[in-house]
């Protein structure tokens, strides 16, 4: 039996994770879920899988949920705060532990999870964007295998030469090529985008995900996040990895090799199949996915971003060649301006003028410690948040 710890169980990756665990009942044992407050939603969880420990950030929902399975005579004990997170991705009795918090809150977790030499299946790309170089040398000093979840860098490592691990060398690989759906706003007129709403925004044409990551989705943010995220899983330069958009999401990316082929990994789009195979990695099992039909698909299209659609990629790649505390700036910045932008406090374009603005105001610093990153992400944060406000008062 492996078992399992899901940081972010009562997300869409949490529940993609349980969906297919729960369809291998034999090889995987669920031990610890974890959420932010979401008790109600975390209760179910634990009547269905039975985990040793439930974790949530917040007292008072933690004591709730602590009364709701002990009615249901649930033996499941009940964690609370960030120790609670780090403890449920450090228990002896799991080898594996998918890393789906959204956003910096995930990095302390995801991080002890890689100190402890777990197989980490990574969701949460913003922690890794974070503490990048740091986050990879734990992977190496501890002996952890990191196994990328997000759909693309999960086909780039599908479409590497066999053996590969993660941060190591691909020999004969020259190039990668992301592949980004463009998002519901890939073909409205730019002029029209000041307007768009958080609910248009997050409808994303192909998948269905969190509200942050469909946001970063519709920015083409997520992309960038992704390159910076590629750079550190495979040991390459920004300049290696390039951004197709492929609005049928079926390949799901390529790596191009120096002889000329190019190897793509192609699949319904559905997050249960990386999950999938992350989880059972170096074996294939079942992911419940349907499979994958050409003929229905007709045809598949590509086409190059345009940098006055998705200015944020551009500051992506801006801030993976800066280095640094650069890409914490970039994250934090980012994570700010979405959260406002989805309460109503910004427009969809300030996202783009609000992270600009930070990378702009604070000079990257080396990135060794995660003090440093965290100071980072506390004075990015900061920055972001002003700009934001300013850029409220301007619109008046
Ligand atoms: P989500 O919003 O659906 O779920 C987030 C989870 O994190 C929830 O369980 C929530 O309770 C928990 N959480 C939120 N804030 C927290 C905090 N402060 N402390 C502790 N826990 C907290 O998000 P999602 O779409 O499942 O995405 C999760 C991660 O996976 C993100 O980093 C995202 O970029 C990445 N990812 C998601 C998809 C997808 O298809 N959804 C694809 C690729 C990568
Ligand atoms: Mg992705």
């Amino acid at each position: 039996m492996i078992g399992l710890t899901v940081l972010g169980a009562t997300g869409s990756i949490g529940a993609s994770t349980l969906e297919v665990a729960a369809l291998h009942p034999d090889r995987f044992a669920v031990r610890a879920l974890t959420a932010s407050t979401q008790w109600q939603r975390l209760a179910e969880l634990c009547s269905r899988h039975r985990p040793k420990y439930a974790v949530l950030m917040d007292d008072d929902a933690a004591e709730q949920l602590r009364s709701r399975l002990a009615d249901a005579g649930l033996g499941t004990e009940v964690l609370c705060g960030s120790e609670g997170l780090c403890r449920a991705a450090t228990l002896e009795d799991v080898e594996c532990v998918m890393a789906a918090i959204v956003g910096a809150a995930g990095l302390d977790a995801t991080l002890a999870a890689a100190r402890a030499g777990k197989r980490v299946l990574l969701a949460n790309k913003e922690a890794l964007v974070m503490a990048g170089p740091l986050f990879m040398h734990t992977v190496q000093r501890s002996g952890a295998t990191l196994l990328p979840v997000d759909s693309e860098h999960n086909a780039v490592f599908q479409c590497m030469p066999e053996g590969y691990r993660t941060g190591g060398a691909a020999p004969g690989v020259e190039q990668i090529m992301l592949t980004a759906s463009g998002g519901p706003f890939r073909e409205w007129p730019l002029a029209r985008l000041d307007a768009a709403s958080p609910e248009q925004a997050v409808a994303h044409p192909n998948w269905v995900m969190g509200r942050k990551i469909s946001v970063d989705s519709a920015t083409m943010m997520n992309k960038g996040l992704e390159v910076i995220e590629a750079c550190l899983l495979f040991g390459v330069e920004p300049a290696a990895v390039k951004v197709v958009i492929h609005p049928q999401s079926v390949i799901h990316s390529l790596v191009r090799y120096r002889d000329g082929s190019v190897l793509a990994q192609l699949g319904q789009p559905d997050m249960r199949t990386p999950i999938a195979h992350a989880l059972a990695w170096p074996e294939r099992i079942d992911s419940g996915v349907e499979p994958l039909d050409l003929i229905e698909t007709g045809k598949l299209e590509f086409e190059a971003p345009d940098p006055r659609r998705y200015p944020c990629l551009e500051l992506a790649y801006q801030a993976a060649a800066a280095g640094g505390t650069a890409p914490a700036h970039l994250n934090a910045a980012n994570e700010v301006a979405v959260a406002a932008f989805l309460r109503g406090k910004a427009r969809f374009t300030d996202i783009a003028v609000a992270v600009e603005q930070v990378l702009q105001a604070l000079p990257p610093e080396p990135a060794e410690d995660l003090e440093t990153i965290r100071a980072a992400d506390r004075r990015a944060r900061e920055l972001a948040a002003r700009a934001v406000v300013s850029k409220r008062r301007g619109a008046r």
